[in-house]
């Protein structure tokens, strides 16, 4: 039997991490449909097209088209023996075809890992969240702030910018940077709001089928490694 991972978790559970844990550690390939429809940026053809116009609107890729993406990319030398699936599927409709394809060839998911992480606290891991350009090293002003100056930056009459998080290095002065998509607290909660009703649906059908193993993402980044490897292991004992 191969090893068919769902990876779900809201945005700052610290799924790209753990996909790259679980990777290295059960040597099966982690497929994000964002990347694969991403990856498709550079191709002229209609299909290729279409797709970027619907992301770009910050909509959902129809079912058919994205469900094709992903056979292909089951269908590869390199996933004969499972993979670790995230941002797949996004809806009921999505999960039904997967467990009918997976059934054909004699495969069934294996589990759903469900990174869980308060809200308040994943909005503050987007929100206090600050990069050096020069190292690569993160801050946060919550978690991680020491040999940083930070200030909350506000426009007198909030007419020009709502009020931001400004940080800079003590060591070099350096003006440390935030992702384009953490700078708006309303972009971060509409991100976490778009989570909740997308995920829902989905927890609830993995639930019924008794597949949904939560896992607390509020621990240093090995911990939830090592519950990781025991739902996998007890799941590849069963
Ligand atoms: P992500 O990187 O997972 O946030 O995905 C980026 C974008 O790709 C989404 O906003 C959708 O437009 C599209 N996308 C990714 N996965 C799916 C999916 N399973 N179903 C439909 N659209 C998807």
């Amino acid at each position: 039997m191969g090893l068919y991972i769902i990876l779900m978790g809201v945005q700052g559970a610290g799924k790209g991490e753990q996909a790259r844990f679980i990777h290295e550690t059960y040597r099966i390939p982690h497929i994000s449909t964002g990347d694969l429809f991403r990856a498709m940026k550079t191709r002229e053809d209609e299909l290729a097209k279409r797709i970027q116009q619907i992301m770009a609107e910050g909509k959902l890729i129809d079912d058919d088209t994205t469900n094709e993406v992903v056979k292909d990319r089951l269908s590869q030398p390199d996933a004969a023996n499972g993979v670790i699936l995230d941002g797949y599927p996004r809806t009921p409709a999505q999960a039904d075809w997967l467990e009918q394809y997976l059934a054909g060839k004699d495969e069934k998911v294996s589990a759903v890992i469900l990174l869980e992480l308060d809200l308040f606290t994943a909005f503050k891991r987007a929100f206090g969240r600050v990069t050096s350009a020069k190292t690569g090293k993160t801050y946060n002003i919550y978690s991680n702030s020491e040999g940083i100056e930070w200030q909350f930056v506000e426009d007198s009459d909030g007419a020009k910018f709502p009020p931001r998080l400004q940080a800079r290095s003590l060591e070099d002065g350096e003006e440390l940077q935030r992702r384009p998509d953490d700078a708006s607290a309303h972009a971060i909660i509409k991100r976490i709001d778009t989570f909740i009703q997308t995920t829902q649906p989905l927890l609830n059908y993995y639930q019924n089928k008794e597949l949904l193993k939560p896992v607390n993402a509020d621990q240093p980044i090995q911990a939830v490694g090592e519950e990781i490897r025991r739902v996998i292991d007890s799941v590849q004992q069963a």
